[in-house]
């Protein structure tokens, strides 16, 4: 087959990978599958770790309880088979002139396993050193096969030498070659673009010399600094990606900032007069956060807050009583919930508090069809509904709004960027205020909401009782059942949640359906009982919650679709299923629906016979704290950024490199050098700063509007 000519790409970085020399279609597959589709995405598959082959160790000389690298010849290699063949364990054992020792694979395709690691073949390996037997052995090393002579071998050996993710079909040797390859042809054609000025104060090397040292270190570089992630090298991609995910977050905040909208002037005496009904007075953070949204709504610029709060913190009567203000100017509000339960809930709390002020209120969910659903459209074409309260059917097209002055998104980890976006284009410009209860830490804060500004209600109102969490096992389950019948004969009220709705034998969960079935006829038989999932129709389900919210029904059974906002004060047990299965947050988000009310509430997690040592982990966290912000650490701690919060889904650029979390402070510095830059030049026209719109436009994939700024 003839072999395409290197064709020249504009830009050369956009060169397909197959067209680079030793790339044929069977590696450019392989690539692919690693993401790696061009010589850019190439210069960004950064080596996962680094082996220090500077001086190869004899077997001899490695130690015991260290992270070692060796090299020697494989003596025999095979399956070994323990306790009657239930266990199997595959050894290679390796030897040099100093001696022996043996490298073990716990699991792995035996087939595969053979054909790599046969006799004869010279290895390198490394991993933690252990003793056994009077022998030293790793278990799972990391090995590459060595052809050829190492002493002529540059690229492989003598060198701190980078070590990438693998796939099958491609390994080390071959990726070596191949990034050799990219790095030597295409890094200088990277360019960066942040100003001299900043790099230098921050000692920022230059952008090609950072992937050329990242994929090749030069022989002083530190093994730890690089295995870390904190090299010159990687220091500086990794504050190229910050710094443009904060300079478009610093843009879209100046442009908001800079963007007329609407001013609500008002004495508040709507909102006083719904106060002077309610039982309780707001507390001293709440009344603080109130007044910077009052401030915020004065102004002649549009509103972009959020206001973050534990569960239970009261976050809602806040958003109702800024609400109020924008009604008594005239203007129509909208409040946004994630799931319909909460929108239900909201609605039935809401039109309660102020229909008796002659104030219009509407539930719009995707539940609400026909011509009921028209009439609500039309209600609020005309304006007489004032506060409208929904799911993501508040964004469709068909809704319009008379005169939108006020957005307020619940929950709002569980939306995007660009949901956010859709409910600010149904007004002029109207204010947003976003409302969470799960607690971010602070980097995350300043990048998934990096262009807002933040509000904290850190107080809970008075005479909140603690939760009290504890973990069962299933054989502790008539404690459990005793501990529910003592609390609903004092009169109060039960949850017990599930993790799914139908049953699945597969895996052996206890359906909701037939758990409630179970509980009214045999558990509680005296007891009222009732069942609410997502699957139900929204009328069913808001009959439900009336009844729960009445306490007409005393044991709610109920999938995860409490999981957001539901507040019935009265209920004050919790029974979480297959308490394993769950989430951290999602736990406290959970734990959160009770101690609502004046008292002493239990959590209890029933946790399955065999969960695992990271669910053992995650239900002790529970245990030992109600402290959100504590949870929520712990969260992150086990589950990584990634996971957290879906990055992805949140209309912000992908990062290749960085880590939130790991890279914090690199953030931090990244984050105060983009702000001061368009603080000085909000619409980066000065000549030196234009190149960087280009990398804003690329970066933030047409995301981000820079048309507000030039
Ligand atoms: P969240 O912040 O989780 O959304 P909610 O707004 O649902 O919390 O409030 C939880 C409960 O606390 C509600 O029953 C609410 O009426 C009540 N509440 C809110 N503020 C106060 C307060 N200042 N004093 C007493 N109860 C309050
Ligand atoms: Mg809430």
């Amino acid at each position: 087959m003839l072999k395409s000519q290197p064709r020249h790409f504009r830009d050369r970085l956009q060169t397909p990978i197959q067209y680079v020399k030793g790339v044929g279609p069977r590696l450019a597959k392989l690539l692919e599958k690693k993401g790696v589709l061009t010589v850019e995405d190439g210069l960004y598959f950064l080596p996962r770790c680094y082996e220090d082959r500077r001086l190869l160790k004899k077997i001899s000389a490695l130690r015991a309880g260290e992270k070692e690298t060796g090299f020697g010849e494989i003596l025999l290699s095979g399956m070994v088979f323990f306790q009657n063949r239930k266990r199997r364990v595959f050894e290679v054992l390796v030897g040099d002139e100093t001696g022996k020792m043996t490298l073990k694979w716990f699991h792995g395709n035996e087939r595969y396993l053979k054909e790599r690691f046969k006799k004869g073949r010279k290895l390198i390996f490394s991993g933690e050193v252990r003793w056994f037997n009077y022998q030293k052995e790793i278990h799972h090393p990391d090995v590459e096969i060595v052809e050829g002579d190492i002493e002529e071998d540059y690229l492989n050996f003598k060198r701190i030498v980078p070590i990438y993710s693998e796939t099958e079909g491609l390994y080390q040797r071959t990726l070596r070659r191949l990034m050799k390859n990219i790095v030597d042809g295409y890094a200088e054609e990277l360019t960066s673009r942040i100003p001299e000025e900043i790099l230098e104060r921050h000692d920022l090397i230059g952008f090609s010399e950072a992937f050329r040292r990242v994929h090749f270190p030069p022989d002083g570089e530190s093994l730890e600094g690089l295995n870390l992630h904190r090299s010159d090298g990687h220091r500086r991609i990794i504050f190229d990606e910050f710094f443009f995910l904060e300079l478009g977050l610093a843009v879209k905040k100046r442009g908001m900032a800079l963007e007329t909208g609407l001013s609500f002037r008002t004495d508040g005496r709507l909102a006083q007069t719904l106060m002077n009904q309610l039982s309780f007075a707001l507390t001293r953070a709440q009344e603080k956060v109130l007044s910077e949204i009052v401030e915020d709504m004065e102004k002649p610029h549009p509103m972009n807050r959020l206001i973050q709060g534990d569960v239970g913190s009261g976050k809602t009567i806040v958003a109702l009583l800024a609400c109020l203000r924008a009604v008594e100017c005239g203007y129509q509000t909208a409040i946004m919930a994630p799931t319909e339960v909460l929108a239900e809930q909201h609605y039935l709390t809401i039109h309660r508090w102020v229909e008796p002020l002659g104030v219009g209120v509407a539930l719009l969910t995707s539940n609400i069809k026909g011509s009921e659903r028209g009439e609500i459209y039309e209600r609020i074409r005309r304006g007489e509904v004032r506060i409208v309260i929904g799911t993501h059917a508040v964004i469709q097209e068909q809704v319009e709004f008379q005169r939108l002055g006020l957005a307020i998104i619940d929950e709002q980890h569980k939306f995007g960027v660009v949901q956010r976006g859709l409910l600010k284009k149904k007004g002029g410009n109207p204010d947003v205020l976003v409302m969470t209860a799960t607690p971010i830490p602070r980097t995350l804060a300043m990048t998934l909401y990096g262009d807002l500004d933040i509000s904290l209600i850190d107080e809970m109102p008075p005479g909140r009782m603690p939760v009290e969490t504890k973990v069962f096992p299933e054989s502790g389950r008539g404690k459990v059942y005793r501990i529910v019948e003592e609390e609903v004969k004092k009169g109060r009220q039960a949850f017990i949640v599930y993790p799914l709705v139908e049953e699945s034998e597969k895996l052996d969960l206890k359906d909701a359906t037939q758990m409630a079935e179970h509980l009214r006829k045999d558990v509680f038989p005296e007891f009222r009982i009732g069942l609410l999932h997502g699957r139900m129709k929204s009328n069913e389900k808001e009959a439900i919650m009336l009844e729960f919210k009445e306490g007409n029904i005393q044991v709610l059974v109920a999938t995860t679709v409490i999981e957001v906002g539901i507040d019935i004060p009265n209920a004050s047990v919790m029974v979480v299923e297959h308490a394993e299965r769950f989430g951290l947050s999602q736990l406290h988000q959970l734990r959160g629906r009770i101690g609502r009310g004046r008292f002493p509430s239990k959590c209890i997690l029933l946790a399955q016979y065999r969960s695992s040592e990271e669910a053992r982990v995650r239900l002790q966290a529970m245990e030992r704290t109600n402290d959100g912000f504590k949870v929520a650490e712990q969260d992150l701690e086990l589950r990584g950024p990634g996971d957290f919060f879906g990055i992805r889904q949140s209309g912000l650029p992908d990062f290749r490199v960085a880590q939130l979390i790991r890279d914090a402070p690199i953030l931090i510095e990244a984050r105060k050098e983009a702000f001061r830059l368009v603080e000085e030049d909000p619409a980066l026209e000065k000549p030196f700063h234009r190149d960087m719109r280009e990398v804003l436009v690329k970066r933030w994939k047409g995301r981000l509007e820079l048309a507000t700024i030039g």
